[in-house]
């Protein structure tokens, strides 16, 4: 069943007729990564850009009309005006593209990318961490690449949740109630302007949803939302938040995304070539494709065989109890009805998610997606070996190095991640298409280029812009009257722009251990406030609301933050989300990362520091282990895993503070020249960016998986003749 689709930018909107086409640019994410577009709002109005948390269409809802008709008489805004809109209109239409040239003959094979959370922009908050903003720049490199790509996820109206922090350091918690008509969200309506919905059956009912599309440049990304009168009050609530820990919710949000999410594309009248599965939140799209197939008069096995040949799965999670999974009787509960239409047994059913015996008995959301994919990867290379001795039982009889698991590290969208100068910079040293050449690893050769003085204007710069980020929230809690003053000294007031500045933001979850830096609290006392060469340190991030160790370790970090015999140095920033990632990963000096190794599957935040000149001083875990060449910032600890846990804690913790005292302070603070440059940071910046930037990108990131598994998916197709390719790619 295919439906007529009617798709119409709302544009609530009343603008002066030579600046309809801003409005335009608000209905598509394009504007994200492209400074320029930003500028035309921020040349209006600003403080108005901050105030709307960089949101363009409230913006151009809350805008005072006379500024708009200022803009209007000024040539020279019109004119970037102009310049904007034909580099949009430019892109949109564009026939060269990577793909294009490299593919030409895949142009219409659709691969469809389900997430469980898509990070676009802070202003779209429908995403809690990492996996969404890889999910975010995964679709803006694949837009920017020219493939033919759709998203498929959810619009969560009550977001993940905003963070605040007590006066004694416990983590409070406020939903967002997202407004349908301040986000760019466009509602799919059949031709009686009535919401197209998909469906799936669910214990006793069926749940309807809705789609909305988001255009995140040329790639579409469709949300669902089961909030629709359609659906019970409980149902209707399904898709509100993220990471429920209500296990009936969860399963329910999994059927939705993965069968309903199928059946969304179906009603669209698309038939993607590729599915790939980010995490295994979405593996029950396999379980209804191979529905579909039985409906054409297939076996269950051969429908099988058919739907792994084209299915891409991408797991993240380097350890057994992080994988997402559902103890037996609520499969029973949710698929009773399904075996008998798929022409199983209720065994073989739990046979495709049963867990290894040794981990108890559950059905895994993972193990699904692994046995109903044939293209599988993990994201970095030790996240790769981890994966294929963790996963190895499921390929009895072959060794560790042969089980069918291969790794694309992951990596980040330049144009998202880059500040403003930086950007100004590279276009000038680089060339104005640097962003184009991002994983273009000669090209970054020429960063040598760049003068040392030019080069530290911008990173004091980026500095400056954090430390009075930092400044003027705490100026705000102040004014309010809501906060005790130890909250607004926690908040930065005291921080200043002179200091070697770290910054440590991530979630809170104690395998990330935000508290080995406080291992030895004296130690770090007296680095933290040495007259001569002090040190400010930021913490950042957001517990899991039921996450108590993880809280706990956030009002442990909150303690030391309090503490007067800091000075101040110590900060606590709140409500980590896309905006305080941005300023901190541009503005800190170095970046710590200090997950118990091998835990961190890859991480991406200190791939963003480094392409804005930042340092790494980190754990060889997740991308780091590959990242670090030994001039390019600083490793803890060795290529070794430990079995004692405090044992671990003391050896890598004393490695840290010796780090710190003998190279990375004296580095910083002493090694001016005479005209006050530290040439040899400098140096160090340069051979940090020079060498991740390219690697790390996401250009790099999605050729791969292009060549390595979207290819091969498409060529599998059993039906389908082979795909010739012009070169390789
Ligand atoms: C980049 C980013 C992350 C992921 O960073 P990690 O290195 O995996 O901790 C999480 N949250 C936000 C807001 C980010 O921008």
């Amino acid at each position: 069943m295919m439906e007529k689709i009617r798709k119409k930018n709302p544009m609530p909107f009343n603008l002066p007729r030579r600046l309809q086409r801003m409005g335009d640019l608000t209905y598509n994410l394009w504007w994200v990564w492209n400074l320029d577009a930003q500028s035309l709002f921020k040349y209006i109005d600003n403080l108005l850009w901050d105030e709307v948390n960089h949101n363009p269409i409230l913006f151009l809802q809350q805008v005072q009309r006379p500024l708009l008709n200022k803009a209007v008489q000024d040539l020279y805004f019109l004119e970037k005006l102009d310049a904007v809109v034909e580099k949009f209109d430019t892109y949109l239409a564009a026939k060269e593209t990577w793909f294009k040239t490299t593919y030409p003959d895949l142009e219409d094979e659709l691969i469809a990318y389900f997430s469980f959370e898509f990070g676009l922009h802070e202003s779209l908050p429908v995403y809690a961490g990492g996996l969404g903003i890889l999910s975010g720049d995964h679709l803006k490199t694949a837009s920017d690449l020219g493939m033919p790509l759709v998203g498929v996820g959810f619009i969560y109206k009550e977001g993940y949740f905003m963070q605040s922090i007590s006066e004694d350091g416990w983590q409070d918690t406020r939903n967002y109630y997202l407004n349908f008509d301040e986000i760019p969200v466009i509602p799919l309506l059949d031709e009686n302007g009535k919401p197209v919905m998909t469906s799936v059956d669910l214990p006793g009912r069926t749940v309807f949803a809705r789609i909305w599309q988001v255009n995140v440049g040329r790639v579409e990304l469709y949300l669902l939302d089961s909030d629709l009168e359609e659906n019970s009050p409980n149902d209707r609530q399904l898709t509100s938040r993220l990471y429920s820990n209500d296990l009936d919710v969860r399963i329910s949000q999994e059927i939705l995304l993965g069968i309903g999410g199928v059946r969304a594309l179906r009603l669209m009248g698309l038939k993607p070539k590729v599915w790939h599965m980010n995490e295994g939140h979405s593996a029950f799209l396999a379980l209804e494709r191979i529905s579909e197939i039985i409906a054409a008069g297939k076996t269950f096995d051969e429908a099988a065989e058919i739907v792994k040949e084209n299915n891409v799965f991408t797991t993240h999670t380097p350890v057994p109890a992080g994988n997402d999974q559902f103890p037996i009787w609520l499969i029973d509960k949710y698929f009773a009805q399904t075996w008998p239409k798929l022409n199983i047994s209720r065994d073989q059913f739990i046979d495709l998610g049963r867990q290894a015996q040794s981990w108890g008995d559950s059905f895994v959301m993972p193990v699904l997606a692994l046995k109903l994919s044939n293209q599988r990867n993990a994201v970095s290379k030790l996240h790769g070996e981890v994966s294929r001795g963790m996963w190895q039982w499921l390929w009895p009889g072959v060794s560790k190095e042969n089980v069918p698991i291969t790794h694309i590290t992951n990596g980040i969208h330049t144009g998202t991640w880059i500040g403003r100068q930086m950007n100004d910079l590279f276009k000038k040293y680089l060339g104005s298409d640097w962003q184009d050449r991002a994983d273009d690893v000669e090209m970054w050769n020429n960063l040598d280029l760049i003068p040392d003085h030019e080069l530290w204007a911008v990173r004091k710069h980026l500095k400056r812009k954090l430390t009075i980020f930092c400044n003027e929230r705490a100026r705000k809690m102040w004014k309010s009257g809501n906060y005790h003053p130890i909250q607004v000294v926690a908040s930065g007031v005291l921080m200043e722009p002179y200091s070697l500045t770290i910054g440590f933001a991530r979630r809170f979850a104690t395998y990330k251990r935000a508290n080995l830096i406080l291992n030895d609290y004296e130690r770090l006392l007296k680095i933290v406030t040495n007259e001569r060469m002090p040190v400010q340190i930021i913490f950042a991030g957001k517990a899991h609301p039921a996450d108590e160790p993880g809280k706990l370790l956030i009002q442990q970090v909150y303690r030391a933050v309090k503490d007067a015999r800091m000075g101040g140095r110590l900060i606590f920033l709140e409500d980590y989300d896309m905006n305080v990632a941005r300023l901190m990963v541009q503005g800190v000096d170095i970046w710590l990362n200090t997950p118990r190794r091998p835990n961190e599957a890859s991480g991406t935040s200190g791939m963003k520091a480094a392409l804005n000149g930042g340092i790494n001083f980190s754990i060889l875990d997740g991308w780091w282990r590959e990242g670090y060449n030994g001039k390019n910032g600083w490793p803890i600890g060795d290529h070794v895993d430990f079995q004692d846990t405090y044992q671990q804690d003391q050896i890598e913790s004393r490695e840290l503070y010796e780090t710190l005292e003998n190279e990375i302070i004296p580095l910083y603070y002493q090694s001016r020249s005479a005209d006050n440059l530290p040439n040899e940071w400098i140096a160090m910046v340069k051979e940090s960016i020079r060498s991740n930037a390219p690697l790390f990108s996401t250009q790099r990131m999605v050729k791969e998986y292009m060549k390595m598994l979207y290819l091969p998916a498409t060529e599998n197709i059993i039906e389908n003749k082979p795909v010739k390719t012009k070169k390789g790619g």
